[in-house]
């Protein structure tokens, strides 16, 4: 009865428990051992309680049994479980390590969320996960919710392969790949074990990556800069043709060693080197680092400049430039002294260029023009002198700038004060060294007091001039200024055959006037007379003369006999209109003359005293004929 009741109860139990087994596996018989456990802890109890009640108490065997059987499921399962777990457990570490040394980037994904359960070394490559103690975290641009959206086209199926698909970034940017997944169990969750790969390019796209190069490598070699690569090691991978012609023979000495790629990163640097000619270039060589697609540094780009003629041009510029200081510093001392002796002169002083344009002055110069000196400076000479002077100024500066030579010149000046100033002036050529132009240095000298003894003494030569030639009393021209006029004269018209007439004039009576009116009545009588003679010569070269005591003479040049007796007519009738009293004239109420006319065309032969001998004996027929009248003598007849 036992038996039976064990076998119907026992049997469908354990048929069931082994089909649940086989069908749900692992997940059945540790769900199933956790619940055996539960129901051991739960029931056992109470069982064994019954059983042993049952001993006690004489309590039914199926209770007991039941009690037993559930225990030794408990234990069963219990064990069974921790069986599968190191089975588990194993597996994945094999698994783990086989696929850890894959060349291809694998990992498992979690479905449910996308959590990343495991990458290997090329897929932290290819997606940029980063290992930390036994967790895979995703970069900053991946997150599981991205992994879990990307696999979710995939969710029904156990697989699929060669998948050619992006995976886009909260970046932005993308990381293209070629995927194949295999849905698995790990770790008793339900992942995808992915396998991915960089997208290979296509025949086409090799060829076209190809022509690429190609032109990219033929772009590099027209360069004349050296360029060349480095991968991220420092090795040389690439250089272009200007390298290998530069570098030939020593490709080490042209490269940036091998060292540790930060190091070799954006940084620039100058080198002496050998040309293959055997002269001695200076190179600068810049390196840039070269960032891949996931943002890590690949290698670097170098470019090297040969920079020999810059750095000379550098050396020369550089000494020019303190030579310039040199020679400023010197300028700046030189303007200083030029300032001080500027200011220190009292005498004026200026500098103007070519074009006339005042480019230094002291203040006694621009005061001569009625300027200040701030005032004056970058004004022209055309703006500040008065036409006449500036052209004056204008032909001594051309001298001076053309002919390169001093030119001393006297100028007068009246002050705005009205204080006439002569100055002695000095003009010099000077060149500016700044920038090459010509112009006039002038110089000034006040010789106002000279200018004045020498006004002085030309007016007191002059007066003593005039004295010598002049007659006191009557100032007509005296009997040595007729002499020296007559010689003259008379020389002239032997060259030209002119005729030359001489009047001789001889006041009558006047011994009487002077015995009854007194010397100084004579005197101003013989004033008169010679104001009233002076009023008759009209022409400039005739002469009237007092040639002695009371006898006046007229030097008539190119006249002929004729024009004398018209002048001779000319003295009496001016005479008698002025009408001097003489009351003692045997003649006349007032003062009369009488008047010799000789003419005479000079011969070589002949002497001057000729021409006063024939006046002489007219005026001597004159008063032989009664006086107040005119005779005349010339070579071919007198009358
Ligand atoms: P005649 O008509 O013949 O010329 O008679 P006359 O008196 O003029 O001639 P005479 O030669 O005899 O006299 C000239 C006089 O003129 C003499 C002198 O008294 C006078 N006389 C000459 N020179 C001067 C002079 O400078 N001043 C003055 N006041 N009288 C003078
Ligand atoms: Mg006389
Ligand atoms: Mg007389």
């Amino acid at each position: 009865m036992h038996t039976s009741c064990q076998e119907r109860f026992c049997s469908p139990l354990l048929l069931t428990l082994l089909t649940l087994l086989a069908r749900y596996g692992e997940l059945l018989l540790r769900g199933g051992a956790r619940c055996l456990v539960f129901l051991g802890a739960v029931l056992f109890a109470p069982a064994t309680l019954a059983s042993t009640a049952s001993q006690w108490f004489h309590v039914g065997t199926p209770a007991l049994l039941l009690s037993l059987l559930i225990l030794l499921l408990a234990i069963g399962g219990g064990l069974l479980s921790v069986l599968l777990h190191h089975l588990d457990v194993g597996s994945f570490r094999r698994l783990h390590h086989q696929l850890t040394v894959m060349p291809i980037a694998v990992a498992i994904v979690r479905k449910k969320d996308g959590h990343l359960v495991y990458g290997n070394k090329a897929c932290r490559q290819l997606l940029g996960v980063r290992k930390l103690n036994e967790r895979y975290l995703y970069p900053d641009g991946l997150s599981s919710k991205m992994l879990c959206d990307f696999l979710r086209p995939f969710a029904g199926l156990k697989t699929f392969k060669d998948v050619d698909e992006a995976l886009p970034q909260n970046n932005g940017k993308v990381i293209p790949l070629v995927v194949s997944g295999l849905s698995i169990r790990c770790q008793w969750q339900s992942c995808w074990l992915l396998f991915m790969d960089p997208p290979r390019a296509s025949h086409g796209e090799q060829v076209k990556l190809e022509k690429e190069q190609r032109i990219f490598q033929q772009v590099l070699n027209s360069l004349s800069e050296l360029v060349y690569f480095q991968d991220k090691s420092g090795k040389l991978i690439g250089t272009n043709k200007a390298f290998d012609r530069f570098w030939r023979g020593r490709i080490e000495e042209g490269i940036a060693g091998e060292q540790d790629i930060g190091s070799l990163g954006n940084s620039a640097a100058h080198t002496w080197t050998t040309a293959p000619d055997g002269s001695s270039r200076l190179m600068e060589t810049n390196c840039n680092l070269l960032i891949g697609d996931t943002g890590e540094a690949i290698g670097t780009l170098s470019i090297s400049h040969d920079v020999t003629d810059w750095h000379e041009m550098q050396e020369v510029l550089k000494s020019e430039i303190e030579k310039r200081e040199v020679t400023e510093q010197e300028l700046a001392q030189r303007n200083t002294l030029l300032d001080t002796i500027l200011s220190a002169s009292r005498d004026p002083i200026a500098l103007y260029n070519e074009h006339g344009v005042y480019v230094g002055c002291n203040e006694p110069f621009a005061r001569s023009l009625g300027y200040t000196q701030q005032a004056l400076l970058g004004k022209s000479s055309a703006d500040v002198l008065d036409p006449d002077k500036l052209e004056l100024f204008r032909q001594t500066d051309q001298q001076v700038i053309q002919q390169g030579i001093s030119v001393k010149l006297d100028d007068y000046v009246i002050l705005e004060d009205g204080t006439p100033i002569w100055y002695e002036v000095l003009k010099s050529p000077y060149r500016d060294p700044t920038d090459d132009t010509t112009g006039v240095l002038m110089m000034a000298r006040d010789v106002t007091e000279r200018k004045m003894a020498e006004q002085q003494l030309a007016d007191a030569i002059m007066e003593l001039q005039e004295l010598s030639f002049v007659d006191s009393l009557t100032k007509v021209a005296n009997r040595r200024s007729f002499d020296e006029q007559l010689r003259k004269m008379w020389y002239s018209h032997i060259r030209e055959q002119h005729p030359l007439t001489l009047i001789l004039c001889d006041i009558d009576y006047f011994k009487a006037f002077n015995d009854n009116y007194g010397h100084q009545q004579g005197d101003l009588a013989l004033r008169e007379v010679a104001k009233v003679l002076r009023s008759v010569v009209k022409r400039e070269t005739d002469e009237v003369a007092r040639y002695g005591g009371e006898e006046f003479a007229f030097l008539l040049p190119n006249t002929d006999l004729e024009g004398g007796q018209v002048v001779a007519a000319e003295i009496h009738r001016a005479l008698a209109d002025k009408g001097l009293t003489h009351r003692y004239s045997d003649i006349a109420s007032t003062l009369t003359v009488s008047l010799g006319v000789a003419t005479l065309i000079p011969k070589p032969s002949q002497d001057y005293g000729k021409l006063v001998e024939l006046a002489d004996v007219a005026l001597y027929r004159a008063k032989a004929a009664g006086r107040n009248c005119t005779m005349t003598m010339s070579e071919r007849k007198a009358g």
